[in-house]
C-alpha cells in the first residue's frame, strides 16, 4: 500500500465525521465481523471458548479509545469488570502465581480517561488499577496497548507504577518508534511481559521509522533484546519473515517454548496461528469486541490493500 493511502486511512481513523458515515453503512457490520468478535460479552466469550478449545490463548479488548468523557471511561471499566467476571468462570482461568495465564484482557489507557484534559494520567492509572485488581482475583492477565507516540511516556509510567502491585502486568512496545530499542533494554527485566508489534499509527519521521525495511530491522533488534532479557517476550506479528526470525532468536537465547509466545489478531492468518500452536508454541489471539470498532477497523484496512479492496467490493455489492 502506498504510504500516502496508508496515511489517509489512518487520518480517516481519527475523523468523527467519517466514523458516523462508515458505521451507518449497511455492509459495514458484515465486513467488520471478520476482525471484530461481536458487540456483547456473551458473543466474545463464546469466540474465546472456541479459540481456547483449539489450543490457543486469548486476549480480549473492549473496543474504544480517545475518550474525553469521564462517564464513558467509567463505563469502560464497568464493561471490563463484567468481561473479567465472565472469563473468570471459564476452566482456563489460572490462579497459580507465576504460571502462564491463558486468559488475558488488553486495555487502551485512552479509553480509561488518559486524554481527559486535567487529570487524565491519574484517572487512567486508577481505572487501570481497578481492572488489574479484578483480573488478579479472577486469574487473568492484563496487557496495556500502545497508542500514538504522544501517549508513550504516560503509558509506560503508569505500567511501571502498577507493576509494583501487579508484577505480571504486560505492556506493548512498537518497533517503528526510534525510542523502542532503548525501552526494550529498560523494560526487559525479571517477570516483565513485553508484547512487541510493528506499530499501527501514522507517526512522524522525527519519532518513527517510516520505511518498512527500517521498521522490520528495528523489530528484529528489539526482539534480540527481549529474547536475551529476563522477561516473557510476546511476538505480535503476522509477518512470515518476522515469525521465522523470532524462532531463530528464541532458539539462540535457549528459551523453552513456555518462555515466550506468538500473538496475532483475531481473523488474521488463522491457519498460521493453528500451525504454530500445533507445533507446541504458545499462541495468543487478540480478540476485539464492542460497538466502537471504527478506529480499530480502519487501522486494519490501512495495513493491507486486500482488506481495503474487500471492503470496497462489499460496498459495491459484489
Ligand atoms: P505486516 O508487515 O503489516 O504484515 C505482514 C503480513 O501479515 C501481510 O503480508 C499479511 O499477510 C499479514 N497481515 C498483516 N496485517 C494484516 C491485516 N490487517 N489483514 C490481513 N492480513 C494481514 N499496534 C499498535 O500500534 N499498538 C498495539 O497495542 C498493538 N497491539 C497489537 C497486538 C497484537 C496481538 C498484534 C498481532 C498486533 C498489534 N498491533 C498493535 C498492530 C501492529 O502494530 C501491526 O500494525 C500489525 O500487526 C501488522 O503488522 P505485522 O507485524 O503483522 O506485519
Amino acid at each position: 500500500m502506498s504510504a500516502l493511502l496508508r496515511s489517509a486511512l489512518l487520518a480517516a481513523a481519527r475523523s468523527a465525521q467519517l466514523e458516523r458515515a462508515v458505521t451507518r453503512l449497511p455492509v459495514s457490520r458484515d465486513v467488520v465481523s471478520r476482525f471484530v468478535a461481536g458487540t456483547t460479552t456473551d458473543q466474545v466469550v463464546s469466540t474465546a471458548e472456541t479459540l481456547l478449545r483449539s489450543g490457543r490463548f486469548i486476549s480480549i479488548d473492549y473496543l474504544g479509545e480517545d475518550t474525553t468523557d469521564l462517564t464513558q471511561a467509567q463505563a469502560t471499566v464497568e464493561q471490563y469488570r463484567v468481561l473479567i467476571a465472565a472469563l473468570g468462570r471459564l476452566p482456563q482461568a489460572e490462579t497459580t502465581s507465576g504460571a502462564v495465564r491463558p486468559l488475558e484482557v488488553s486495555v487502551k489507557l485512552s479509553a480509561l480517561g488518559q486524554a481527559l484534559p486535567r487529570d487524565g494520567h491519574a484517572v487512567a492509572r486508577e481505572h487501570a488499577h481497578q481492572i488489574c485488581a479484578a483480573a488478579e482475583a479472577a486469574g487473568l492477565w492484563v496487557t496495556v496497548d500502545a497508542e500514538d507516540h504522544t501517549t508513550t511516556d504516560s503509558t509506560l509510567a503508569i505500567v511501571r507504577e502498577l507493576r509494583a502491585d501487579f508484577p505480571w502486568l504486560g505492556t506493548v512496545l512498537q518497533a517503528y518508534l526510534r525510542r523502542t530499542e532503548e525501552d526494550c533494554r529498560a523494560l526487559a527485566g525479571p517477570q516483565s511481559r513485553i508484547r512487541l508489534c510493528k506499530g499501527a499509527y501514522d507517526e512522524p519521521e522525527s519519532v518513527a521509522f517510516r520505511d518498512r525495511a527500517e521498521v522490520d530491522a528495528s523489530y528484529l533488534r528489539c526482539l534480540g533484546v527481549l529474547a536475551a532479557g529476563q522477561g516473557y517476550p510476546m511476538i505480535a506479528s503476522h509477518d512470515p519473515a518476522i515469525i521465522a526470525a523470532a524462532g531463530a532468536a528464541v532458539a539462540a537465547a535457549r528459551r523453552k517454548c513456555e518462555e515466550y509466545e506468538y500473538q496475532m489478531l483475531y481473523g488474521i492468518r488463522d491457519d498460521e496461528q493453528q500451525r504454530l500452536a500445533a507445533e507446541g508454541n504458545h499462541v495468543r489471539v487478540y480478540i476485539p469486541y464492542g460497538d466502537q470498532w471504527y478506529g480499530y477497523f480502519m487501522r486494519r484496512l490501512a495495513e493491507r490493500p486486500a482488506n481495503l479492496a474487500f471492503f470496497l467490493r462489499a460496498l459495491a455489492g459484489g
